[in-house]
C-alpha cells in the first residue's frame, strides 16, 4: 500500500518538478561551493608562501647587517612566537653543515635535502615545497633562500592552521548545503504544487463534468497566467459542447416532431381508406398521398445528411472557376415563373467577373434555397433584388425582398436546423434551407449573414473568397 502511494507520487509531475528543482539548485549551489572553496585555499596558500617569503627576506637582511649570534636570538623569538612545534628556522652552508637553527626538537625527522642545496648558486634563488613529514599529522611549507652571503636561509611552517580552517571550511559549506537542499526541496515541492493546483482543479471539474455535471466550470482567478488561460479554454470548450447538445436534443426534438406529422398523415389516410375505401379510386389516391409524404421525409433526411457532410467536408464536392452573375441569372430563370404567379418583381443587379471556385450544383442549391425563401416570404405585388459585386478580394451574392421581415429575437436563430419563424409557419417548408445555404457557403470558405426588420423586408448576403486571377 505504502509502496503503491510512493510510486504513484514518483510519477507524479509535481515530483519530477520538485526533482529538477532540486536538482538544479543543488547543482549550482556545489559549483558556487567548489569555485569559493578553490579561491579560499589558494588566497590562504598564497598568503602562507608570502609570510614565509617575507621570513627569509629579513633573515637575509638581518644576516647582511649583523652577525650569526643575532640571527639565534631571532630564530628563537620568532619560533617561541609561533610556536616551536608550528615553525622552524635553519641556517644552512651550501655543503649542508647547520650554521644555527631554531629550536628542533619537534623537527628532527626534516632533513637537510643536498640537492636542493645544490640548486641554491644564484644569490637570489629560493625553493618552495612542501613535506610530509615522518611523525607529523600535517604537512610542511618549507622555503630555502640563498641570503646573497652564501649561506641559505630554511624556514618551515607547519600546516596544521591552514589544514584545519580548509576542514572547517568543508564543514561549513556541507552543512550549509545540506541546509539549502532540504530548503529547496521543500520550496520546490511548495512551488510544483502551486503550480499544478490549476491543473488539479481543471481535472476535479473535468471528472465532475464526464459524471454528467455539465453546468460545472473551472473558476478562473483572472490574473491573466498560463493556466487561467487554460481554464478560459477549458471553459469555452464545455460551453461549446453544452450548446452543441443543447442544439442536438433540439434538433432531436424537431426531427421527432417533423416526422412524426407526415407518418401520422400517411398512417390516417391509410387507416380511412382501409375502413371506408372501396373504389380503385381512392386506394389510388391514398397511394399517391403516401408517395408524396414519403418523398417529403426523403427529401427532408437527404437534406440533413448533405448539411452534415458540408458541416464535416466530407461531401461529393467537385472544384471549378464558376462565375457568379451567370450562376444568379440561371437561378433568377428559374424562379421567375414564380416570381411573375405572385407578381413580385424580380430585379437583378449583377456584376460581371466575379467569380468563385466551388461545386455548381451545391452553389445552386445555395442560391436556389435564399430565391425561394425571398419568393415565398414576399407578399403578392412585393419585390425581390438579387446582386453580386466583388469587394475586398471578396464575391458578395445579396438577395433582398420586402417581405414579411423577421424580428429581432428571432433572427439569430434562422440559420439553426429546423427553426422556423411564427409568421412563416402557414408557408410549406421544413426550417432546413437556411441551414443548408449556411454549410455550403461555409464549405466554400465564405460565410452568410441576414439583415432583417419586421413587415420591411430582409436581405441574406453571402460572401465568398474571389477566384477571378485564378485559373
Ligand atoms: P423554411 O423551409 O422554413 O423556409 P429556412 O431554413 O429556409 O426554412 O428558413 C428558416 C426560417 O427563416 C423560415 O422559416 C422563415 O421564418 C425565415 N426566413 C427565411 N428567409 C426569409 C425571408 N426572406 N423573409 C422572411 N423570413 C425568412
Amino acid at each position: 500500500m505504502f509502496l503503491k502511494s510512493l510510486i504513484r507520487l514518483k510519477n507524479t509531475l509535481s515530483f519530477r518538478l520538485t526533482l529538477w528543482y532540486a536538482g538544479i539548485f543543488t547543482v549550482s549551489s556545489l559549483a558556487i561551493f567548489i569555485v569559493l572553496y578553490v579561491l579560499l585555499v589558494s588566497a590562504i596558500q598564497r598568503r602562507t608562501d608570502e609570510s614565509l617569503l617575507e621570513e627569509t627576506e629579513e633573515l637575509s637582511l638581518l644576516l647582511a647587517t649583523t652577525g650569526v649570534d643575532q640571527i639565534m636570538l631571532y630564530f628563537s623569538f620568532e619560533s617561541s612566537l609561533d610556536g616551536g612545534d608550528k615553525i622552524f628556522f635553519r641556517l644552512l652552508k651550501p655543503n649542508g653543515e647547520v650554521v644555527a637553527s631554531s629550536d628542533m626538537k619537534f623537527w628532527k625527522d626534516v632533513k637537510v635535502e643536498k640537492n636542493v642545496l645544490a640548486q641554491m648558486n644564484e644569490p637570489t634563488s629560493r625553493i618552495l615545497k612542501t613535506e610530509t613529514i615522518k611523525g607529523m599529522r600535517y604537512p610542511v611549507r618549507i622555503i630555502y633562500n640563498a641570503t646573497g652571503t652564501g649561506l641559505v636561509v630554511q624556514v618551515a611552517k607547519s600546516l596544521e592552521d591552514d589544514i584545519r580552517f580548509f576542514e572547517s571550511l568543508r564543514y561549513i559549506f556541507s552543512s550549509l548545503f545540506i541546509v539549502l537542499l532540504a530548503i529547496s526541496s521543500v520550496v520546490g515541492w511548495f512551488m510544483a504544487r502551486r503550480a499544478l493546483l490549476g491543473v488539479e482543479k481543471i481535472t476535479e471539474t473535468a471528472i465532475e463534468i464526464s459524471s454528467g455535471s455539465l453546468e460545472k466550470r473551472v473558476a478562473e482567478s483572472g490574473r491573466g497566467e498560463e493556466l487561467d488561460r487554460l481554464a478560459l479554454a477549458f471553459n469555452n470548450m464545455i460551453d461549446r459542447i453544452q450548446a452543441l447538445m443543447k442544439e442536438m436534443s433540439d434538433m432531436t426534438d424537431n426531427i421527432a416532431h417533423d416526422l412524426r406529422s407526415p407518418i401520422t398523415k400517411i398512417r390516417g389516410a391509410a387507416e380511412v381508406t382501409l375502413t371506408t375505401g372501396k373504389s380503385l379510386g381512392e386506394f389510388q389516391a391514398m397511394a399517391s398521398n403516401t408517395i408524396e409524404e414519403s418523398d417529403r421525409l426523403i427529401g427532408m433526411i437527404n437534406t440533413m445528411l448533405d448539411i452534415s457532410e458540408f458541416e464535416a467536408g466530407a461531401g461529393q464536392f467537385s472544384v471549378e472557376k464558376i462565375d457568379v452573375p451567370q450562376l444568379m441569372e440561371s437561378a433568377c430563370d428559374l424562379f421567375q415563373p414564380v416570381a411573375e404567379n405572385k407578381e413580385i418583381n424580380l430585379a437583378l443587379n449583377l456584376h460581371a467577373d466575379c467569380y468563385v471556385q466551388g461545386d455548381l450544383q451545391s452553389l445552386q442549391r445555395m442560391a436556389a434555397n435564399l430565391l425561394d425563401n425571398a419568393l415565398k416570404y414576399t407578399p403578392c405585388g412585393g419585390s425581390v433584388e438579387v446582386a453580386c459585386h466583388c469587394e475586398n478580394g471578396r464575391v458578395v451574392i445579396s438577395v433582398s425582398d420586402n417581405g414579411i421581415g423577421i424580428s429581432e429575437e428571432e433572427l439569430p436563430h434562422i440559420f439553426k436546423r429546423f427553426y422556423r419563424c411564427d409568421r412563416s409557419r402557414s408557408e410549406l417548408g421544413d426550417g432546413l434551407g437556411l441551414s443548408l445555404a449556411q454549410a455550403i457557403a461555409q464549405a466554400h470558405g465564405g460565410h452568410i449573414a441576414a439583415t432583417s426588420q419586421l413587415s420591411v423586408g430582409s436581405t441574406f448576403s453571402v460572401s465568398l473568397p474571389n477566384a477571378s486571377g485564378s485559373l
